[in-house]
């Protein structure tokens, strides 16, 4: 079979469960399989391709089993990077993008900003936000898997000086430690109530519970935060969080108790997606 032969075969294969992604999953298979990138690939696409069937047979009957793409082949796009993923930490999410060009605009004009971004999990934010500003950012996530996918991910992206992860359960009195303070500091926490859980597709279920689960209401997280954050702030620095698209009025109402400056914010699919904190 020809390359070309082959990426219809993948697609026509993923058809029925990848729907309107299903070329974009096949290109992102062929790149994975035969270790080239989406150019080299363009260019030889009539050519006849090596036997790989075993292993394309494979990949076709995990993802049709519910796996994630991005862990089948261990890696997915975000902001511009290539980062690697598992089933130790949530794949990154387009939805999370909008999160980071809010950070980035709010670094644009600073020099050696301190940036802490908490519940780090594969480290995109963090990376995305050291790639585009001239800044320093601190990474935290109670998961050790999460952490060491992180790590590869700062070097694959030439980033490990600018970033330095670690583990750290924010719920834990070692949290309290922390005395350094930031310019700027985002997270984008566990934020789904617990009995939803249950209820999320079969893909995202295959992520980390533990990523997911924000406790009952799903606001554990941002209560611990609105806490304790304005503490680790420089004079003039914010809050950045992603938030569930129908938690709005629930953070509307955690921050009024304080009586922190707010503002809601879209992602690409217009749904709100996170908030900046003023405090
Ligand atoms: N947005 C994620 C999802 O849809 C949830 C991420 C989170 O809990 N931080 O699965």
């Amino acid at each position: 079979m020809t390359y070309f032969e082959t990426k219809k075969y993948i697609k026509e294969s993923l058809l029925q469960i990848c729907k309107e992604y299903a070329d974009y999953e096949a290109e992102k298979i062929m790149i994975s399989v035969f270790g080239k990138d989406r150019k080299e690939l363009s260019l030889c696409y009539r050519e006849e391709a090596p036997d790989r069937s075993s292993e394309i047979e494979a990949i076709i009957k995990r993802r049709k089993s519910g796996a994630p793409l991005s862990y089948i082949i261990g890696k997915t796009d975000f902001f511009g990077l290539s980062l690697n993923v598992s089933n130790a930490c949530l794949t990154p999410r387009a939805d999370t993008e909008v999160i980071c060009e809010k950070a980035i605009e709010f670094l644009k004009n600073k020099k050696c900003a301190d940036v802490l971004d908490i519940c780090t999990g594969s480290g995109c934010i963090a990376l995305a936000v050291a790639a585009n500003t001239d800044s320093l950012v601190d990474a935290l996530d109670i998961s050790e898997k999460a952490i060491e996918i992180a790590e590869k991910n700062a070097k694959g992206t030439f980033l490990q000086d600018k970033v330095n992860f670690s583990i750290c359960d924010v719920l834990s009195d070692d949290f309290l430690k922390i005395t350094k303070k930031y310019d700027l500091i985002i997270s984008n926490p566990p934020y789904i109530p617990t009995k939803d859980i249950e209820n999320l597709s079969e893909e995202v279920k295959k992520e980390p519970i533990s990523a997911l689960d924000g406790g009952e209401d799903g606001l554990v997280f941002y209560r611990r935060f609105l806490e304790t954050l304005p503490n680790m702030l420089k004079k003039g620095g914010k809050i950045i969080f992603e938030i569930g698209y129908d938690q709005k009025e629930d953070m509307e109402n955690l921050i009024s108790k304080y009586g922190y400056k707010h503002e809601f914010f879209y992602d690409y699919s217009k749904n709100i997606r996170g908030v900046i904190i003023d405090v």
